[in-house]
């Protein structure tokens, strides 16, 4: 067990990573933030190191001032974590990272196991982008195996013709076609899982995106409960199956047709996860803490519905009509620079469990 005192690693400084040590903090440990970019979130509510992932000394040095790694951002070079791993216990480990920073890693990981997700190809020319979109139907979303999130890295094709012209202008580099999913909602579950086995999960939300970037999510989903159920034994199974010790959020498709179908996979807190902070007993990102440092889950059970909105861009200039508006909580990630799109921050409003969530 790691107790509280202790200081606990996190790679990453976005505000994932900021929001994970405010929890961490508030149950009395210290952390320490290794990030490259300077004008990093976290880095105002920790100590932290301005490094590159390729800096072997500075990650030594940060391995040595911790009593464990996480992850807010799985982008983060396998290497990396290997030199940390000699040092320090790192959770989620190099292995649960290797799969899920690689779409096609992730996919194979997946269908190996029986896991249900939308048909794809792997994707290594513009011939293969034609013919799998040939063989995939109509229409299909070509994307990046590596570094896309908010919709970067991918593009919606519906000729042979077309998903050969996106397939270079994503770059040329390793791709996969998916099938189109005509979904009637896309839900997420964000499940905690320590190194013993134990676990919790959030019930599922429902998320709806604007331009592939999350706009709302609204908590708890409102789909029929065996359905919950279902959406809650898959991402334990899938935690289970990777080994992860931390958080795994799984995104899925509800579809008519063929059930639930895995989209995505993270391990780490997740935007839809935000909504905790301010409806559950113990948010996500205390979860996390309490995951990494084999201390006792907390209760995941919501005491209220929650709608959650993202601050993207400009929108953040809201701020005083939001902190002026009785009962909507407003958290600010501290981006000094504006982005279209960017996310700047979120609110959430919270409601009685029993319905009311027909917005
Ligand atoms: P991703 O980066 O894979 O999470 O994709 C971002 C968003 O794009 C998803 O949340 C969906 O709204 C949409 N999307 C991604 N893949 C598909 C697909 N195969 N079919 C339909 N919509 C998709």
């Amino acid at each position: 067990m790691i107790p509280p005192g202790s200081t606990l690693g996190i790679l990453g400084g976005g505000q994932l990573g900021r929001m994970t040590a405010l929890a961490a903090a508030r149950l009395g440990y210290s952390c320490h933030v290794f990030a490259p970019e300077p004008d990093s979130p976290a880095f105002a509510v920790a100590r932290h190191t301005c490094a590159s992932y390729e800096d072997r000394a500075a990650l030594e040095a940060f391995a040595d001032s911790v009593s464990v790694v996480t992850l807010e951002f799985e982008n983060v070079p396998v290497a990396a974590l290997e030199i940390l791993a000699r040092r320090v216990r790192v959770r989620p480990d190099a292995t649960v990272l290797a799969v899920t920073q690689d779409r096609l890693a992730e996919k194979r990981f997946l269908e190996a196991r029986g896991f249900p997700l939308a048909r794809y190809r792997d994707v290594r020319s513009r011939e293969d982008a034609g013919r799998a979109l040939a063989e995939l139907g109509d229409r299909g979303v070509l994307k990046t195996t590596r570094l896309g999130y908010d919709g970067r890295g991918q593009r919606i094709v519906a000729s042979p013709g077309e998903a050969a012209e996106a397939f270079a202008a994503l770059g040329g580099g390793p791709q996969v076609l998916e099938t189109f999913v005509t979904f009637e909602r896309e839900i997420s579950v964000v499940t905690a899982r320590r190194a013993d086995g134990a676990r919790a999960s959030y019930p599922p939300v429902e998320n709806r995106h604007e331009h592939h970037i999350l706009r709302t999510t609204l908590a708890p989903a409102p789909i029929a409960p065996a359905l919950a159920r279902e959406a809650v034994a898959l991402a334990e199974a899938i935690a289970e199956a990777l080994g992860v010790v931390g958080l795994l959020a799984v995104e899925m498709f509800v579809t008519g047709e063929s059930g639930l179908l895995v989209n995505e996979l993270a391990p780490r807190p997740h935007n839809s996860g935000h909504w905790t902070l301010d409806a559950c007993p113990v948010s996500q990102f205390e979860q996390l803490v309490r995951a990494i440092c084999d201390l006792p889950l907390g209760d995941p059970t919501p005491f209220a519905a929650a709608v959650m909105d993202n601050l993207l861009g400009e929108e953040v200039h809201a701020w005083p009509r939001l902190l002026a508006e009785p009962g909507a909580r407003l958290h600010l990630y501290g981006k000094r620079e504006v982005r279209p799109g960017r996310k700047m921050g979120h609110v959430t409003r919270l409601f009685p469990l029993a319905g009311g969530l027909t917005r």
